[in-house]
This record gives structure tokens, sequence and C-alpha cells, in this order.
């Protein structure tokens, strides 16, 4: 995950939600924000529910509670997780997981949201809360002690995530959208008969709880996504304001866990109507440079910064041939973007594969397509096969060692916080570097922050003794300065919990 970034789409609200390559399969760059978004595709009719809905439904709003679950009126969840990163650690190896708070404030009368949520390791941190204030609802970044407009302006789309990992909640939709509810047959789970039920939930798939027969408790919900099909867990159900909640929850996607809850705390009727609204001495972020249209950008000459959203690569003429670097999805349309407006046809003779993260290597099928040869670090072999697609025979490939000078290019193989065996780009006759995952440029006319993946970005340039005037990204357009980029390094803050706030205060200790 990139550092600054922060998870959840949830890791920095509007930046860094790739896709990634995955066997053959492509999901969410990370599936916490998979978990979020709503991802529909499928439809779905409603029918009048029946007798057999009926009785299921009065069954599993029994159990939560009954008139106390359909009269709630707002409810607070604080929860905290180990949360994982597929195709994000350190190596390709395995993935690390990372500590992750959250705590969910939902006004369920007025349809409002307060969601905080921090997490801080080795990579990076990110502390957010997305908010329904007077204006809508709004993302803060308490690391930046700014907020901008959420991605997701409705209820649902904003809050859905929280809504679908907490039991409680799913019995209080399933009360309120019994009308399309559809009976889903009988199963057996972890040794004990289950009822299954199927309704409608807005911004999200149908969703499916699978019901205990005896008890009337939601065991599981699945609901079937673009990111695969998606799995909750919960069990060691108990009481809170005579409101049944499952204390220990569990999210998979596939086949693989991707949220463990270490603990999970609910009260309900107590939310504060002042949670609604950004805390003082928080201002609105600088504006943002537009990307939302593929640019082509020359940085010196033959060199060529290209891409939209958060997917840039930078083209070096080296003559008679072209060297690629930044290898998310699309890149033949990058490709063809930098043809077209600089009307530069020479073949795409090298690319270099920064690193083994499967968001990377989303354009690799292309770059095979282009008959390229690829410059990759060891650990990153494997995954490039993988994401390829196609057979990549050893003379298209170079492995990375150390350095390696490819024409007008230079490939240092560093380690960062981000990961083990990095593959820099350094263009020494314009003296700029082009880098993935350490440092976005994504405003206008202000340094982006940084963390601490820029801070050992930095330390790496500084051991390699490379003269560096700009920085490019392969996230964000904005090729930055190196007076902005050290500045932004300079204000690095390496507290887990700069602000003190209660979800992390306990992490300074
Ligand atoms: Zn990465």
């Amino acid at each position: 995950m990139p550092a600054a970034h922060v998870v959840l789409t949830y890791w920095a609200p509007r930046s860094h939600s790739g896709c990634v390559l995955k066997g053959k399969k492509m999901i969410h760059r990370n599936a916490w924000a998979a978990a979020l978004i709503g991802a529909s595709a499928i439809t779905f009719s409603p029918a009048i529910a029946g007798e057999q809905e009926d009785a299921l439904i009065a069954k599993v709003v029994d159990a939560y509670g009954g008139d106390k679950l359909t009269s709630l009126k707002s409810i607070r969840i604080q929860d905290s997780y180990k949360n994982a990163f597929p195709g994000q650690g350190y190596t390709p190896g395995f993935v690390e997981f990372t500590a992750l708070a959250q705590d969910a404030q939902l006004d369920l009368v007025n349809k409002r949201g307060s969601v905080e949520a921090w997490a801080s390791n080795w990579n990076g941190a990110f502390h957010v809360r997305t908010v329904t204030d007077d204006d809508g609802v709004d993302t803060i970044n308490y690391l930046s002690n700014t907020y901008q407009p959420a991605a997701f302006a409705d209820y649902y789309a904003a809050y859905g995530a929280v809504i679908r990992v907490t039991d409680t909640l799913l019995a209080f939709e399933l009360s309120n959208n019994a009308e399309s509810a559809e009976y889903a047959g009988a199963s057996t789970y972890l040794g004990q008969p289950h009822e299954m039920i199927t309704f409608e939930m807005p911004s999200s798939p149908p969703v499916t709880l699978h019901i205990n027969a005896d008890t009337g408790l939601i065991s599981q919900m699945t609901r079937a996504t673009g990111f695969g099909a998606l799995s909750y867990q919960f069990r060691d159900h108990a009481k809170s304001g005579g409101v049944t909640y499952a204390r220990d929850f569990e999210f998979f996607v596939g086949p693989d866990v991707n949220i463990l809850t270490l603990s999970r705390d609910v009260t309900v009727n107590r939310v504060r109507s002042n949670s609604f609204s950004i805390d003082r001495g928080i201002s609105e972020e600088p504006a943002r440079v537009d990307t939302s249209e593929m640019t082509v950008e020359e940085i010196a000459e033959g060199v060529h910064h290209v891409g939209t959203g958060n997917a840039y690569t930078v083209f070096v003429d080296a003559g008679d041939y072209l060297i690629a670097a930044g290898g998310y999805a699309g890149l033949s349309n990058r490709l063809e973007a930098y043809r077209e407006t600089i009307g530069n046809e020479k073949p795409l003779q090298y690319q270099i594969v920064t690193h083994h993260h499967t968001d990377h290597l989303g354009g690799m099928g292309d770059a095979l397509e282009l008959g390229v040869t690829f410059v990759v670090p060891q650990n990153a072999v494997d995954n490039l096969r993988t994401a390829a697609g196609g057979e990549i025979t050893d003379d298209r490939l170079q492995i990375l060692d150390e350095k390696r000078t490819i024409g007008p290019v230079e490939v240092y193989d560093i380690w960062t916080s981000h990961a083990e065996s990095y593959g820099l780009v350094y263009i020494p006759s314009s003296k700029a570097v082009f880098q993935v995952d350490h440092y976005n440029g994504v405003y206008e006319d202000a340094p982006s922050p940084a963390g601490i993946g820029a801070v050992t970005l930095k330390d790496a340039i500084a051991r390699l003794g490379l003269d560096v005037e700009t920085v490019l990204s392969g996230h964000g357009r904005i090729a930055e300065s190196w007076a902005n980029f050290e500045a932004a390094v300079a204000n690095y803050d390496p507290s887990p919990c700069p602000t003190g706030r209660a979800i992390c205060a306990s992490a300074t200790n």
C-alpha cells in the first residue's frame, strides 16, 4: 500500500484504489476498500415477502432484541482489527497484518454517520474520519489537518461497510427491507442447522444472511461482488442496551482472511448530534490537480509523464527505442496517448518493473504483447509472470542487481519501508527520478504530504548520491520539485498518533 494512502480508500479518500491482479482475477487493491464499495452489478427483483420470510425475519428481530432493535435510534461500534492487504506485503512471500482501529457512530433516524479509522505500521499511517455534516459527507485527514468532500456522498455508499460488518445492523436493515427478502434455503454451518435469507441493501449487491435455525442469530453474511465472493462471519454474541451483537467478526475475500477482529464494543442510543461536524482547526485541503483526463506531459526532452487517475507511466526516448516505467493496468492506452500526442512511433523495448506488488503489474500483459524486455527485481519475477499471463522467455528478462544502465536511464535496486527490493528509475540528463508508492504529487500548488515511505526513499537517494531535481510519481500527476519533496519529508511526524485523539492515544504510550 502506498504510504500516505491509507486504506479504505479509507487509507486516503480519493487516491490509490487500483485493481490488483491476483491469480487470474482482478480484485481491489485492498479488500477493506472492497468491503466498503458497493460494487453492484447484480440486479435483484424484489418480491413481496411470504410467510416463510416473515417467520424468519421475526425470529431474527426477536433474537436481536425485538422492539429494542426495531426502535434503535443510534449505535456506536468501536473495533480493533488486524487487516491484511493481499498482494501488498513487504516481500512476495507473505502478507503482513496491520493493526487498525475504527470508531463508527451512526444516527439511524437521520441517516448520518461518523466513522473514524486509524492505522499505523512500518510502511505508513493513516487517520481519517468520514462524517455527515451540514454540507454532506466529508472525509477528514487528521495527519494533514484537512478535509475534502468524500468520494461517497450517500448514506449507504459511505457507511454500508459499517453496516455489513455489524450483525446488529444487518438485522436492523433486514427488518426495514423485509419486502425485498427472499428465502434462500436451508444449510448447515459449523455443525448447526441454518436458514438463509437474501435481501436488498442500497449500494450493494443483495446480501444473504445465514441464520442459526435454533437461535435466530446471524452466523454469516455472504455477497457476490466484482471482487469475488465476500464472506462475513459473526460469533460470540452478547447484549448491549437490550440489543444483541457479535463480539467476534471476521471478513474473508474468497478463501483468504482479510480482517480479524481483536475486540468490538457496541453501545446503543447514546450517539450525540455534535459528533456530526468537522473538528475545529481542520481546513479544506489544497486544490488537487485534475487527473480526470489522460495527460501527456513533457518533463524534459525525450522524457514524458503520461496517465490519468492514479496510474502514470514515464516514457523515455532512448534514440532508437523507448523505455517505460510505471506498470498499472492501461499501459497500452498510455503508450497510445503518448504516440498520438508527440508522434513518436519508436518501439517500446524495455519495461522497468518497480516492485512485486500486484497492482503495479496490471499492465504487464500489455507490455508482454508489445514485445518488451522486462527489467525486474529478482523477487518480483514470479508475480510478473502471473500478471503478464503468458510466457516470458529468459532472454526477455533482465534481473536488477544494484545498478543497471539502459540507454539514458539508470535503475537502482534499493530497499525502503515499502519493499525489500525496489527498482528506482533515475534519468541523469533531466535529474528526474520516477517512483511509485513512496510519494504522490497530487496538489496543484502545494507539496503533497510525506509519509515514512518518502522518508526512506529520500534516505535511499542520499545513499546513492543521486542529484535529483524532479520526483515523478506512478500514482500522481504532479512532477514535484526536489525542494517541495524535501519540505514534505521535513514535515513528516513519526508519531503514530500525532493528534492524541482517543482512537490512537494508547498507541503512543
Ligand atoms: Zn507497492
